[in-house]
């Protein structure tokens, strides 16, 4: 059976302006030096403005109303684009959503402003342990249930295989609009954390023929062996639901661990540079948490000459500028 025949029997519903821009950053590129630099501005999917998940979200989206499920229920930090995308999305389809929210309880900013504004219920497990919040999680769920609701839950990130099958796609996307525009890729970066964009992307590539090199920048993962045959499985299920005989190991995710600064959502000088020059060099905003940190490793990487000046490297832009509200503080003056 085909792709095609495979994927039209995958429920999906439509809820990001696809295909999203694939642009050049001409004026980055001659300030660094380095390679021809291209974005593909997830960021702009649109869903309460934009970002991965958005992606994610159309095949999880229609799982729940395929169950015919009422409200939805997912987790993250404060910050968590995911969490904004999934309330936008519940919104939209008249379901109610329910997110339970790590970290201490603070002032609405950012998108913990947003999610509110979306109309989500917010519970907060205070501790600052993953552990905490997936035991609030169960607690919650339990509770909808005891209710009668019929309650669909999205994992963390909306990393399952349902989820990364947004992001198979996507790399299709991408590559017809990089043989429309005969442009060769050498390596395509982005930021990675729950691990789904990550299966997808990964497995779109081999799908889809793409040689070039993959490389994700871990913004809050240490190397986990345990994580990555989790990505793995991710992909491999992903790959069985699409009907494909491809089968990834854990070797075919290329992961940088070296900037998790000083940890999860902290901006460091790192994060504070690349917003800055983005914003002033393209007027192109990244967020604090996860594209500054993915965009000024790849800064880093540029100024140590990890590529010639002929090649030409794609930053993947995922969506988290939303989150830069919660954190002028930390922006304003600006240091670079
Ligand atoms: C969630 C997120 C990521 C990471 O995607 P995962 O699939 O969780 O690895 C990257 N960038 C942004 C802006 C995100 O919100």
């Amino acid at each position: 059976m085909s792709l095609e025949n495979n994927l039209a029997s995958i429920p999906r519903i439509s809820l990001a302006k696809l295909p999203t821009p694939l642009e050049e950053l001409p004026r980055l590129t001659r300030q660094l030096g380095g390679p021809r630099l291209l974005v593909k501005r997830d960021d702009l999917t649109g869903l309460a403005t934009g970002g991965n998940k958005a992606r994610k979200l159309e095949f999880l989206m229609a799982q729940a109303l395929q169950q015919k499920c009422d409200c939805v229920l997912t987790a993250g930090g404060s910050q968590s684009n995911h969490c904004r995308q999934t309330a936008a999305a519940a919104a939209k389809l008249g379901l109610e959503c329910h997110l339970v929210i790590g970290g201490l309880r603070h002032q609405a900013a950012g998108n913990l402003l947003l999610d509110q504004l979306l109309g989500a219920k917010l519970h907060w497990a205070e501790g600052s342990e993953g552990s905490d919040r997936q035991a609030m999680v169960v607690e919650v769920a339990a509770t909808l249930r005891q209710q009668g609701r019929q309650l669909y839950e999205i994992p963390v990130g909306g990393s399952n295989a349902t989820g990364a099958i947004g992001y198979v796609l996507a790399v299709r996307e991408l590559i017809s609009q990089l043989e429309t525009e005969r442009i060769d890729v050498d390596t395509i970066v982005f930021a990675t954390s729950s691990g789904g964009t990550q299966a997808g992307i990964v497995l779109g590539a081999r799908l889809c023929g793409f040689h070039g090199k993959i490389l994700a920048i871990s913004i809050d993962q240490l190397p986990d062996s345990l994580f990555l045959a989790g990505v793995c499985r991710v992909a491999n299920e992903a790959a069985a639901r699409l009907g494909t005989d491809i089968r990834l190991q854990t070797n075919d995710f290329e992961t940088n661990y070296d900037y998790l600064g000083d940890g999860y959502g902290v901006m460091g000088d790192l994060e504070q540079e690349a917003i800055g020059l983005a914003a002033r060099t393209e007027g192109m905003l990244v967020g604090p948490v996860y594209t500054g940190r993915a965009l000024g490793a790849l800064f880093d990487q540029i100024r140590k000459g990890a590529w010639a000046t002929d090649k030409t490297v794609l930053f993947w832009h995922t969506g988290d500028e939303t989150a830069l509200h919660d954190y002028a503080q930390h922006l304003y003056p600006l240091k670079c």
